[in-house]
């Protein structure tokens, strides 16, 4: 049994992800059926390789049976619908994912929205039960820390469907008082907001766009989505070692917290 326990300092996210991945698994052997989890690829663009080998891997680290389905990249969006439409039908699979981004003649919402509901462990669809991944996959972290949210200032960078947006729905879920930033607002009220801020979450993609010039209470946290490629490897959105609390940092931050809330939404479903 997992105790709970107020950590005075943060579990760093590989150990974290350790200790749940002991628990899932643990959870996966007692099952007499093992959860049935599809990815359907089209793009093989380097980035899309690494994501969806990684998903393959944590499945079978936990032993989930997990299943690729590659298409040519030129297959025409009714073939890729119609795929859709057996997965969401086939009894045997439990949860299923489309990988993003896709070619250019497919459109991506109207795939989002051809997954059954109650099969999208990727959280797109606006009637899924479950979250999407990335904030998901945060809150879980947060709260195993034992984060506190009520009445807390939290503010969100970025407003997009996969991460913004239900980043704020979680945060407020939990009575944070929950601000969100976005490409219109100034630099003169980011800092002011961020100053101010207990939790700040940062999903924007614009290499250390929060810099030194942003100050941060001493008790702050910050979450950084961000991925930010260039010649020297991974960077966040945020500057390294701001003095606060805690920093998620990038690589090894963010992106681990999603990859294993894919394989819990994956659980979820599965579980009666
Ligand atoms: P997006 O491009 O859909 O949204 C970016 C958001 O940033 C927009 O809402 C926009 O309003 C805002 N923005 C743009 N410029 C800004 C500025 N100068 N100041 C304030 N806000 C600004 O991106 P997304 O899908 O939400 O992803 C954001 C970042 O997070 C990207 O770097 C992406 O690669 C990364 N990401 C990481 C993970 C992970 O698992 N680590 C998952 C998803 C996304």
């Amino acid at each position: 049994m997992r105790q709970f326990v107020c950590y005075n300092a943060f579990m760093t996210i590989k150990e974290y992800i350790k200790t749940r991945k002991e628990e899932l698994k643990t959870e996966i052997a007692l099952m007499k059926v093992k959860p049935n989890f599809v990815i359907v690829q089209l793009n093989e663009d380097d980035a899309s390789n690494a994501y969806v080998r990684g998903k393959l891997k944590d499945a079978a680290e936990l032993g989930i049976n997990a299943k690729l389905i590659k298409l040519d990249i030129s297959t025409s969006e009714a073939e890729l619908l119609k795929l859709i439409d057996k997965l969401n039908n086939d009894k045997a699979v439990d949860g299923f994912i489309v990988q993003m981004p896709l070619p250019k003649q497919i459109n991506e919402e109207t795939i989002k929205l051809a997954i059954s509901p109650d099969k999208d462990v990727d959280g797109f669809h606006p009637l899924s039960k479950l979250n999407p991944c990335t904030p998901q996959g945060i809150m879980n972290y947060l709260k195993h820390e034992g984060v506190e949210f009520l009445g807390k200032n939290a503010v969100v960078i970025g407003r997009s469907n996969i991460v913004g947006k239900p980043m704020a729905k979680l945060l407020l879920k939990e009575s944070c008082n929950v601000t969100v930033l976005h490409s219109k607002t100034s630099f003169e009220d980011m800092y002011r907001y961020l100053e101010n801020a207990d939790i700040v979450v940062v999903a924007v993609g614009r290499k250390f766009l929060i810099d030194d010039k942003f100050k941060f209470k001493p008790s702050a946290i910050l979450v950084d989505v961000g991925i930010n490629r260039d010649e020297n490897g991974l960077h966040g959105d945020i500057l390294p070692e701001r003095p606060v609390k805690f920093q998620t940092p990038v690589p090894g931050g963010v992106g681990l917290l999603t990859r294993l809330a894919l394989m819990e939404n994956v659980l979820k479903i599965k579980r009666p």
